[in-house]
């Protein structure tokens, strides 16, 4: 058995964060280094998925039900407007191989793919 990833281990109490939202099968905290005015994580509750490719083959359903969510927390926190960021693999920045989106709201500038 592997270790439980960083956002399991939140999850399950074991590391302080406040979960903001949840479903049954997807939850939301706050990244803890934010790069964005509003910046979120969506994650499943399963850390079955490594990353965004092999959910959407696995359970395209989970992954309608994160982009749901990271729809409903941008309403919430800001306009409504928001980019939806997953990295995928390590050459791209992804450092938790338990599938996530960025949520990234609230003052960002037009036309930027990211930072
Ligand atoms: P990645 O680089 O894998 O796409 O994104 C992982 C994200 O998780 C990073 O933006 C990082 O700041 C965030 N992160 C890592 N550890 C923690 C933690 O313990 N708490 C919170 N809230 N965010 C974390």
């Amino acid at each position: 058995m592997s270790e439980p990833s960083v956002f399991t281990r939140i999850l399950q109490g074991d590391i302080p964060s406040e979960i903001i939202a949840e479903t049954d099968r997807v939850f939301a905290i706050r990244d803890i280094a934010p790069r964005a005015p509003v910046h979120l994580l969506v994650i499943p509750k399963t850390e079955q998925y490594r990353d965004v490719v092999d959910l959407a083959a696995g359970d395209p359903s989970l992954l309608a039900e994160m982009t749901d969510l990271a729809a409903r927390l941008a309403d919430e926190h800001a306009d409504g407007d928001f980019r939806l960021i997953f990295n995928r693999g390590a050459g791209a920045g992804q450092t938790v191989f338990h599938v996530h989106a960025h949520v990234l709201a609230g003052g960002l500038d037009e036309g930027s793919l990211g930072d």
